[in-house]
């Protein structure tokens, strides 16, 4: 995947987050710390991937800056590149785990107060066409409680 470039530097948001960007409250901070036990299927120093324990597809990840970053609402325009490269790394990830038809995929964040945690977190979900009916509520297209990626992107280019 291509270098880091343009990393946005992540929000110092909360007295809880330390000078590395963690956050000692934040169960997403612990997991990518390896405190969890959870695999990490992406780790590099902006952006890490792993699976969500509740799925809603046969395929649900969940890309997330490797530092603590607050949820979509805290959003501004030099989040773009940062937003780019969550999508980047979903779409490696689903490739890598043999989903070939990226028409049949969901991706996006839940709108605050939506958001069980509070680090930024993509959601990535395939296929679609297999997801349950609470799923597709949960993930459902123009909600005033799920966004999609593309939503958001440009949400943050309209920002001035
Ligand atoms: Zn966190
Ligand atoms: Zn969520």
């Amino acid at each position: 995947m291509a270098a880091a470039v343009n990393t946005p530097t992540p929000e110092i948001g909360t007295t809880n987050q330390t000078d590395d960007g963690y956050d000692k409250k934040c169960i997403f901070c612990k997991i990518l710390k390896g405190e969890m036990g959870t695999e990490l299927l992406h780790n590099d120093e902006t952006v890490s991937c792993f699976r969500d324990i509740h799925a809603g597809a046969p395929h649900h990840y969940l890309v997330v800056p490797s530092k603590h970053v607050g949820n979509c609402k805290s959003l501004g325009k030099e989040h773009v590149p940062l937003v780019e490269q969550l999508v980047e790394t979903g779409k490696e990830i689903l490739q890598k785990n043999d989903v070939t038809d990226l028409n049949d995929v969901r991706f996006g964040f839940h709108w605050p107060p939506f958001c069980s945690v509070t680090h930024l977190h993509l959601h990535v979900l395939a296929p679609v066409s297999q997801m349950g009916f609470m799923s597709r509520l949960i993930y459902r297209l123009n909600s005033y409680w799920f966004v999609t990626a593309d939503q958001l992107l440009q949400r943050l280019n309209s920002m001035s």
